[in-house]
């Protein structure tokens, strides 16, 4: 789907522009006509798609975790673009540890970018799309926001914090004409697993077996993960033109198998369960 004419482009903000996922939903937006601030921690990593698309992308300096930046790329794309269609809350990391090999202070900063980040960027540009009665609010969380596993607990956490946010907000405000979605992807073709990678200085040799092999295997697995993040790029830009987009939509078969595999389990438990479950109610009267 390409803008037929200016008045149909649609004007994007999106946050980490600079590699994988966000760089390429840029690309993807800008090639159909949008309008885009492009953001990145550093502009000198975007500067090649802002001179590629002079008229159409403005390069934005954001770190998500800074306010003052937060509030001054909203102004920018407003000033520049006279609105904001769609926010894709892009930008995040990884940090893996055993829950008990855990820093505190990298645990926080986790949740600041992965999290906060987002939440803030999301109640700042809410009033301007509930006052234009339209928006699209695109968040990358990951298969990590349906599924927890040993190493990635942290992880899990700041994006099962972020599935539960927009949850909520799609309900809240789809009275709007407000449109939130969450992207899981699985394993993809990013900087994630390398330079965006942290792991924990402390390294408890009991969780060696458990945890620490399926570490290595998540790193391992740098430069050959089977998702392509140009597809999920198109996808998305597509999404932000559907008229009744998901409230989630898992990208790439590994995820789907085993959120699958996850559902069938809970089923089986709920089952297996149900009576003890109901027990808990003051008899019906
Ligand atoms: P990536 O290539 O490493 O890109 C991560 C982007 O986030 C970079 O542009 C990075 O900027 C930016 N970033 C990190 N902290 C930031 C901050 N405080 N403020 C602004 N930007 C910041 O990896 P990616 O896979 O595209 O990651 C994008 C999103 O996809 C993340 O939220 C990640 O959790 C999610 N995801 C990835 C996968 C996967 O397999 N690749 C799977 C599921 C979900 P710098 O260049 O400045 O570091």
């Amino acid at each position: 789907m390409k803008a037929k004419n200016d008045s149909e482009a649609k004007v994007w903000l999106i946050t980490g522009c600079s590699s994988g996922f966000g760089r390429e939903i840029a690309l993807s937006a800008l090639a159909a006509g949008e309008k885009v601030g492009v953001s990145a921690r550093n502009i000198r990593s975007i500067s090649d798609i802002c001179d590629r698309y002079p008229k159409t992308a403005i390069p934005i300096t954001l770190d998500v975790t800074q306010e003052k930046e937060r509030k001054s790329a909203i102004n920018d794309v407003k000033n520049n673009f006279g609105r904001i269609d769609v926010l894709v809350n892009n930008a995040g990391y990884g940090y893996l540890s055993a829950i008990e090999e855990g820093e505190d202070i990298e645990v926080f900063k986790l949740f600041e970018t992965n999290f906060f980040g987002a939440l803030s960027l999301t109640k700042m540009i809410l009033p301007h799309m509930r006052a234009q009665k339209s928006g699209r609010i695109i968040n990358n969380s990951s298969q990590a926001g349906l599924m927890a596993n040993p190493g990635t607990g942290y992880y899990s956490a700041t994006k099962y914090a972020l599935e539960g946010l927009m949850e909520a907000l799609a309900k809240e405000v789809a009275q709007f004409n407000i449109f939130v979605t969450s992207i899981e992807p699985g394993a993809f073709r990013t900087d994630w697993s390398g330079r965006s990678m942290r792991r924990s200085n402390i390294e408890i040799l009991d969780y060696a077996d458990s945890v620490k092999n399926r570490l290595d295997m998540i790193s391992d697995i740098d430069g050959k993960q089977p998702g392509d993040p140009e597809r999920a790029a198109k996808i998305i830009f597509d999404l932000s033109r559907h008229p009744n987009p998901p409230t989630q939509l898992l990208l790439g078969a590994g995820v789907l198998a085993s959120y699958r595999e996850k559902l069938d389990k809970m089923k089986t438990s709920l089952q297996q369960w149900e009576e003890v479950t109901l027990s808990a109610d003051f008899p019906k009267t």
